[in-house]
């Protein structure tokens, strides 16, 4: 049994469980779409299996790869795109779970070609920042993970262009809430808009944001 600061690899198992659940009620992993996974050791991850609903796994379905995407075990296959989550945590040893999603707004923005830059909501610039929008690549390829790529230092959370987004954090519910937060966040950037009224904050107002914010992850490591 391998055990971390995250918790032992039953909990871990369990806490997939329950957020793939909580997901998918959110709408945020129609059919079998979207996946999770979280770091076990410095080198091993657990992750959800490809082709199911995230409705239905149980602890059991759960797969451990290594970081170069090698099955350490379990009987079903890793997620397809389990390049995306390979590319954050080699990238980001601080990053101890990863939420890929496909909720519908965030998404549409996505498809629109648009990143959930604008400062519209000082909730998003505190908890987010801004949110970039990483190429088109096919997924189930190494193109998706290099398509990331670059943006993955100085963000935790990503648009997919014309896929859907990428989260993540120091725990599997800090992902969570950070993937609510940006579908909440396209929420609010669709209804200022079609309110024609859209005032975005100033650079002093988002300085002072992005300040506080610097203050608030210095504090929280
Ligand atoms: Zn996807």
């Amino acid at each position: 049994m391998i055990a971390n600061g995250n918790g032992t690899e039953h909990e871990l198992r369990r806490d997939l469980v329950k957020f793939s659940k909580w997901l998918y009620r959110l709408g945020f992993m129609p059919g079998s779409s979207g996946n999770l996974s979280v770091r076990i050791s410095e080198d091993c991850i657990v992750t959800t299996p490809t082709g199911c609903s995230k409705y239905l796994l149980q602890p059991e379905d759960m797969v451990l790869v290594d970081l170069e995407g090698k099955r350490i075990a379990g009987l079903k296959k890793p997620t397809s795109e389990i390049g995306i989550h390979l590319a954050i945590y080699r990238s980001r040893p601080d990053v101890q779970a990863v939420v890929h999603a496909h909720p519908p707004l965030a998404t549409g923005f996505a498809c629109a070609g648009r990143a959930l830059d604008e400062p519209l909501c000082a909730e998003a610039i505190m908890m987010l920042g801004p949110v970039p929008l990483a190429p088109y690549a096919t997924t189930g390829t190494e193109n998706l993970a290099a398509s990331l790529q670059s943006l993955i230092p100085d963000h935790t959370a990503i648009l997919m262009a014309n896929h859907g987004a990428v989260t993540y954090g120091e725990s599997l519910l800090d992902a969570f809430l950070k993937m609510e937060t940006v579908e909440h966040f396209a929420h609010i950037c669709l209804v200022a808009h079609q309110l024609g009224s859209a005032r975005p904050l100033g650079q002093p107002a988002v300085g002072e944001l992005l300040e506080a914010r610097a203050k608030y992850l210095k504090n929280a490591r």
